[in-house]
């Protein structure tokens, strides 16, 4: 997608690269190069220096440290952020929380919370999955129940990303009488992780990364005070959260961004044809990538312009999460078809950057696996693209699921 920057988007432009070239530390941007993981303290300090230049939080409102950015600005640094290599905000606090206490939090709690959000000096994550209880979020058991100024909290969350790492917990919670109807029943809590009586348990997933965890919670006393909101409207702010959360993981710059050292790669492999890009089996899935993102930057563009007028990304956003996720695992596909047979050795990032001899892949494809294996993620957290179809259905395209079905 082309488009024609004026004289001050040009200037920004200059500005966005000059400050990514000075101050993204240069072994983060190795690591993001290679598609090796960041540690905590990498995600951390990249967040704290955007802070300092007043971008760690595009998209809040200007009153609460946000940048006031065009839709045009934000294209053209997640573009360049992309391109330099630059790590993906960490989005529990400044993307996933954040716009629900500055959008249904009191004056005490926006004190409390934002400031400390904005400069990354806490660490967020998000309670929400139970084990019986993903795509029917609404049918979650974990109880809070009112004792003086406390909710003790009981239950159960699983898959929790970086909870090993937080500081704070957000969760939905069931409060209310036991015969209150499911989502009149949710309320919004934010939860200290060193309360006495929670436990962090690790999931290892099938790449050995180990970003996922269990959380149990027995008895935790939570002052009432730290709820958002109403009780029993958890559902209302989540969804707002599960917006913002599902309109961000496009990922369209970064797969531009892969799309091209694809095609780099692909020129470099040599076949008995000449290279794979003259392969027309894998240049025609590779041309159907690339098409399938270009529709998805100008649906991207969409959202963000609506995002600038104040609007809601809304259900569309499902539209975002389910086409962003498929190009992103077509592009591993395509990587994995490319490094071949060379893919099987799985390698720790560590060794692989000290392997002084001839390298016989091109040097795109060093993490394809691990790549390709942690990102079979996407298609489930935020919503599985299942639940992505039957939301784009009812929502934006108003077809009653049940009705079809015989059921009404
Ligand atoms: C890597 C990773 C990180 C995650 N991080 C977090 C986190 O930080 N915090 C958090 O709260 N949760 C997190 N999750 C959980 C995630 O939100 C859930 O996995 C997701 O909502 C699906 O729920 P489930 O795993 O219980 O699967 P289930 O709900 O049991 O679904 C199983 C399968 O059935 C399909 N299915 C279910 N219902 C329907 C339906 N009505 N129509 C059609 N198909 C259906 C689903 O699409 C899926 O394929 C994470 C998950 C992953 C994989």
């Amino acid at each position: 997608m082309k488009i024609n920057l004026t004289v001050e988007e040009k200037a920004f432009e200059a500005n966005v690269k000059d400050f990514l070239a000075s101050e993204l530390p240069s072994n983060i941007k190795q690591k993001v190069l290679q598609g090796r993981a960041l540690k905590k303290e990498d995600h951390v300090r990249w967040q704290k220096i955007l802070y300092e230049q007043g971008w760690a939080a595009i998209d809040w409102p200007y009153e609460y440290g946000g940048c006031q950015w065009s839709a045009i600005q934000k294209h053209i640094w997640a573009a360049q952020c992309a391109i330099s290599a630059a790590p993906e905000v960490i989005p529990f606090g400044l993307d996933m929380v954040a716009p629900v206490i500055y959008t249904y939090g009191n004056d005490a709690q926006k004190e409390r919370f934002l400031p400390d959000i904005l400069a990354s000096n806490v660490w967020w994550c998000q309670g929400y999955s139970e084990p019986e209880a993903g795509s029917d979020l609404a049918s979650l058991k974990t109880t809070a129940v009112i004792d003086g100024d406390y909710y003790i909290v009981t239950g159960v969350k699983t898959w929790i990303t970086y909870a090993q790492h937080a500081d704070w917990i957000f969760c939905l919670v069931r409060t209310g009488s036991p015969q209150t109807v499911n989502n009149d029943a949710l309320s919004f809590l934010l939860i200290p992780m060193d309360s006495p009586g929670i436990t962090v348990t690790p999931i290892i997933s099938m790449d050995g990364a180990h970003e996922m965890n269990e959380v149990v919670f027995e008895n935790v006393g939570v002052p009432i005070e730290n709820r958002i909101g109403e009780e029993g409207k958890g559902w209302t702010y989540s969804k707002t959260l599960l917006n913002h959360e599902r309109a961000k993981l496009a990922h369209v710059a970064v797969s531009k961004n892969r799309l091209q050292e694809l095609k780099k790669a692909a020129h470099d492999t040599l076949t008995g044809h000449g290279s794979l890009m003259d392969d027309p089996r894998f240049s025609a899935k590779l041309a159907r990538t690339e098409i399938e993102l270009t529709a998805l930057e100008f649906t991207e563009f969409r959202t963000l312009i609506a995002e600038s007028n104040d609007t809601d990304p809304g259900p569309e956003s499902s539209i975002l999460k389910i086409v962003g996720t498929g190009v992103s695992q077509s592009i591993d596909e395509l990587f994995v078809e490319l490094a071949g047979l060379y893919v099987l050795p799985f390698i720790d990032p560590e060794s692989a950057e000290k392997f002084a001899g001839t390298q016989i892949i091109p040097k795109q494809t060093i993490n394809t696996a691990r790549l390709y294996f942690n990102n079979r993620k996407a298609s489930l957290f935020g919503g599985s693209s299942e639940i992505q179809k039957n939301i784009i259905c009812k929502d934006v395209l108003g077809f009653d699921l049940n009705e079809k079905r015989g059921e009404k």
